[in-house]
Parts: structure tokens; sequence; C-alpha cells
């Protein structure tokens, strides 16, 4: 029975099993912000995806061919330190880097909504969202459901303005102050939290064991409307000689905040969309290291500076790092100490 029902399966999807597949909402076609007028970003988010999926292939093949290069095992001992450890923070990195890879190149056909990409989704593919629209209120409860996640329920007071998806969805940033703390995207996994059998274990700090898998319900990947209505207002930038070039400036600091180095400048929505698929089940559900484990002078888990301090694979901006450092090798580039982004 098995092999009856997979079998048209295959064919139907005329591709390999293993390919994650990636969705964008029709709300990104119309991304509002205050005193702006909405935008329409599935075109640039569609380029963005391209370019994390391809900046994780490149690193991939870097390390795959290039790993005793001096300026890529330089890169890599940097981010990991020059440890007993290293050589396995380098094969983590890999194993995550190839499984982002593995995301195909091109947006599925049918939005997340759509009832072909709800019946036929998996906890391996991602849907990306720019509103909350999705949310509805659940009858005579206080919760929201995710009505594209099989009805997750959110509580309210996540979308209140301190909590990261409330923050996301504020319209009223203002886009010049670059200290201002704000998140850029998000990403939920599908998973349901048993909160009972935690509970009864008396809540211990490591959550992940009390996460459900949920096989045919995809991840989501909130992109917040501010970073969308920047990257528009500075003509969606790209990894590219033009931006390297601006970064290699004398004094270089557009968007930059007091902690972030040049080669921080370079993080466009593509790099944001490569950390972000670093956490979904297909990327390997790597952590934005929290401030308790995080080592002295790390004051966020982000950046080149801090990921030089936390040294760890378990941390998304380690991997995405990694992943945009090598893919800026195959460019021509490699990355010192203080985040200079240099010609080989
Ligand atoms: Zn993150």
């Amino acid at each position: 029975m098995y092999l009856i029902y997979s079998l048209p399966l295959l064919m139907l999807w005329g591709r390999p099993t293993f390919a994650a597949r990636w969705t964008i909402d029709s709300g990104c076609d119309n991304v509002p912000f205050s005193q702006r007028s909405p935008l329409n970003a599935v075109d640039e988010l569609k380029k963005a995806m391209a370019e994390a999926i391809t900046m994780a292939e490149n690193a991939v093949k870097v390390l795959n061919e290039h790993a005793d290069d001096e300026h890529v095992s330089g890169m890599m001992k940097l981010i990991y330190g020059d440890g007993n450890d290293y050589q396995a923070k380098v094969d983590e990195t890999k194993r995550i880097l190839a499984n982002v890879a593995g995301f195909e190149k091109e947006k599925a056909g049918p939005g997340p909504l759509d009832q072909e990409w709800q019946n036929t989704m998996t906890n391996n593919d991602v849907m990306i969202f720019c509103s909350k629209d999705r949310f509805k209120p659940k009858q005579g409860s206080t919760q929201l459901m995710d009505t594209s996640m099989n009805n997750k329920l959110f509580s309210a007071s996540s979308f209140d303005d301190d909590k990261l998806r409330g923050a996301c969805y504020k319209t009223d940033y203002d886009l010049n102050n670059v200290n201002e703390k704000k998140p850029t995207a998000l990403t939920t996994p599908s998973d349901l939290f048993d909160k009972k059998k935690y509970n009864q274990d008396g809540k211990p700090p490591d959550m992940s064991p009390y996460m459900v898998a949920q096989p045919k319900v995809a991840d989501t990947i909130d992109i917040c409307p501010w970073l969308l209505h920047r990257s528009a207002g500075r003509g969606w930038p790209r990894i590219d000689k033009d931006q390297i070039t601006k970064t290699q400036q004398p004094g270089f600091k557009d968007g930059l905040s007091d902690i972030a180095l040049p080669v921080d400048g370079l993080v466009d929505t593509g790099y944001t969309l490569l950390h972000e698929l670093t956490h979904t089940k297909q990327g390997g559900r790597t952590i934005d290291t929290l401030p308790a484990d995080r080592p002295a002078g790390a004051e966020s888990c982000y950046g080149w500076k801090c990921v030089q301090l936390i040294k760890d694979p378990k941390n998304a901006d380690n991997i995405a790092k990694a992943g945009m450092a090598l893919h800026l090798w195959t460019m021509g580039y490699h990355v010192d100490k203080d985040g200079n982004v240099l010609n080989k």
C-alpha cells in the first residue's frame, strides 16, 4: 500500500521528494508602512531566496573543495576558534548549509493559503509572509489561530508592541534610526509545544525535547515590513561588487549600528533569509543564543563581532555569517577579524 501511494505522488510532484519547497503570501505584494505607499515585494523576495540558497550552495562547495585554503580556514577559525572541536563545528556548519541548499531555487506555484499548498505541504517546507492577516481570533478564546499552520494557536499578547511578533509588524518605525532595536524577520516552527508534559517535568531550561513535530504543516517566516521598506528605499541591495566596494570605503557606516563591522553592512534581505532558513526544520533548527548563554562582550548573537565571541554552530548567525564569508570567497574576497572585506 505504501508503494501504491508514494509512486503517484512522485510522478505528481515531478521532483525528488527531498527538495524542500517554499512559497510567498500575496500579502507581500501589499506591504503597509506608515507614511509610505504599500510595497510590492514578492519579486524581490524571490530573488532574495535565490540569493540565500545560492550562498549556501557556494559555501558548501568551498568547504568541500577548498577547506585548506588559507583564507577559507582563516575565516572559519575566526568564526569557530582553533580548538579541538574546530573540525566538528565546520562539519556541522556544512551540514546545515547543505540542508539550506536543499530548498528549491524557485518559489512553488500555489500561495501558502491555497488549498493545493495546504494539502501537500510538509514540515520541511516554508511559507513566507509579510503581514499578520492570517491570524484569526479563535471563538470563545483570547488566542489567535494561524490559519496557514493548521490553526496553530498564539497568545494575543505575542502581538504586543514589545514582543517580537508585535514589534515585527509595527509600521511606525524611524527607518533612519539604525540603533532602534527591532526584529528583521522571524521563523516560527510548525512544531507544537507540549506544555503539559513540560510543566509536569518542572519546566527544564531546554524546551526542545517538548516540541512535537507536525509533519504536514510547514514552518513560517515573517518578514518585517520595515525591513522591506528600508531595502526598497536603498534600491534592494544584493551582495554584489557594488555593495562590497561601498563597505571598503574608509568610514563606511551605512545603516550600521554601533557594534557592527563593515561586513555586517552587506546584510540584505537575501542574507536575512539565509539566517532565517537555518532556523527552519529543513535548515536544522538553529537558535539565536540567549543572553545568559553568551560569553562576556557578546552584546547580541548577531554580527561578525558577536559570532567570533560565540563560536557556536547552533547559533544561527554563526552559520549565516560563515555562509556569507565563504560566498564572498568565491567572489574573490575574504573577511578579516575586524570585519573588513578584503580582496584576495
Ligand atoms: Zn535568528
